[in-house]
């Protein structure tokens, strides 16, 4: 590579002094904490997450859809215009800042806008058929932090780009259905509902506020306000002392028009078809406001408060909203944080994969060996581990046990004189010699046999 100068132009844009001087060092040697409702995974937690990114990832692409990764930085207005400018999400939750020279930038509070902005960038709508895209990544919302409730958290998400038929929605839910029952969960529940078309919608929601205008001033503070600036958030409201009165309001299903109640009704009966056990649920319309038609929630029992695992629905005009072609689209975000949580909660997950071997030598004359064979079992992908220094065979023993290795191998100036390792099987207690040659292939076949069932633990429970 050439050694660029640095020139005014290329240097990396220094802060202005006043910044610079603005920036909050805090006191010298005083640990640094992660910021608010943000948090580390720890390497213990890794599997369960790999887990279920990978498990995903396997289901949809058994229903051919693909990749997509979006940038987490935005332009303001994506979300002003898409989300809805009355929505908790824009007014009071997004991380927003002026940027030096690019005007009013976000980071993602979710994903389908960015996926729906891509898609027009990118004039994805001129390649043939319908785009099925998925995505995993962190998100962005200024909540009150809680148990399943984050500033930065992530989501598993797919969209259906292209088509409003039906049997795109009923599709895409028997793939959630399936994606949960795969990760072992049990208890968890499909909620439905349609929430109209810019058609239908309008009249509901002129049926809505008579109703409210009568029922309003015994509703919450919140709800009051709700009640003109967004009602339908009104039937979202979570406050006890207004459930009974949300349950007498008017439902939106009974007010759809001809074309937005056959679709909810193919939809439903698509669902009955594949055997894919849902709910009606006329009060969920969800946060965001470029819903359209189906809305779906899927909760879990397991989450206590917030039992929200995923939602979705179709979002027939938010491509035009985005000054894009008409493609109707249909999606969903899981919340990863709470699924994470999910399937640790019903313990149903096999152990996290243990470390596949360690390797113990003794003396320096093995090390050598050791090393070599520690290089050829990593190629052929066998998870390895070797001590960097010489150790006794106990405290050898102690540190694969503890590493939760399958196997441990034995390299000391018997083992290298003979060309026979000693094999451990840590589970049983067993050991037998190997030849040096063989020793790859044996662990090969052995690592195939699945690991013992657990005992009721979750991955990487001890
Ligand atoms: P939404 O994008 O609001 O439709 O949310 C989809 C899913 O993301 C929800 O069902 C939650 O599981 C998850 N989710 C939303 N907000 C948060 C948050 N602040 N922390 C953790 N998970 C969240």
């Amino acid at each position: 590579m050439i050694p660029q100068r640095q020139t005014r132009e290329n240097a990396a844009d220094p802060a202005p002094a006043r910044d610079r001087d603005q920036i909050n060092v805090s006191k010298k040697n005083e640990p640094i904490q992660s910021v608010k409702g943000t948090r580390d995974l720890l390497p213990a937690e890794s599997p369960l997450w790999q887990r279920v990114e990978d498990e995903a990832r396997k289901i949809f692409e058994a229903y051919n859809f693909r990749e997509i990764r979006t940038p987490v930085l935005e332009q303001t207005a994506l979300f002003a215009r898409s989300v809805g400018s009355d929505t908790d999400i824009v007014t009071k939750e997004m991380y927003t800042f002026e940027d030096r020279d690019s005007g009013s930038l976000t980071l993602r509070p979710e994903a389908t806008a960015s996926v729906v902005r891509a898609y027009i960038e990118h004039s994805l709508y001129n390649e043939p058929g319908i785009q099925k895209l998925y995505y995993f990544g962190p998100m962005f919302r200024r909540e009150r932090p809680q148990k399943g409730r984050y500033r930065q958290f992530y989501q598993i998400g797919a969209e259906v780009l292209g088509s409003d038929h039906p049997a795109i929605d009923a599709e895409v839910l028997e793939m959630l259905v399936l994606l949960l029952e795969h990760l072992g969960l049990k208890e968890f529940r499909l909620l439905v509902n349609s929430v109209g078309c810019s058609r239908c919608r309008p009249e509901y929601l002129k049926v809505l506020r008579k109703a409210l205008d009568e029922v309003k001033t015994r509703l919450c503070e919140d709800c009051q306000r709700r009640a003109t600036t967004n009602p339908l958030r009104v039937l979202d409201c979570k406050v006890e002392a207004d459930q009974s009165i949300i349950e007498g309001l008017p439902k939106i299903i009974d007010h759809l028009c001809p074309e937005c109640r056959q679709h909810f009704d193919s939809v439903t009966m698509d669902l009955q078809q594949r055997g894919v056990t849902f709910e009606i649920v006329p009060r969920l319309v969800r946060g965001l406001d470029y819903y359209t038609r189906t809305t779906f929630e899927i909760t879990s029992g397991l989450l206590g408060a917030q039992n929200a695992l995923l939602g979705g629905g179709r979002y027939d005009g938010l491509s035009e909203m985005l000054g894009g072609p008409p493609a109707p689209g249909f999606g969903f975000a899981i919340g990863q944080d709470r699924l994470v949580l999910t399937v640790e909660a019903s313990a149903t997950l096999v152990p996290a994969q243990p470390l596949a071997v360690y390797i113990a030598w003794m003396g320096e004359g093995a090390r050598h060996e050791a090393t070599l064979l520690a290089s050829g079992l990593r190629r052929q992908g066998i998870g390895t581990e070797i001590s960097y220094q010489p150790v006794k065979l106990k405290k050898a023993l102690g540190a694969a046990s503890r590493l939760q290795a399958r196997y441990a191998i034995i390299i000391g100036e018997e083992e290298i004189a003979s060309g026979n390792y000693q094999v451990k099987d840590m589970g049983t207690g067993e050991q037998q010699s190997v030849s040096a040659g063989e020793i790859a292939a044996f662990l090969t076949e052995k690592l195939r046999e699945p690991l013992p069932a657990p005992q009721g633990g979750v991955a990487g429970e001890k």
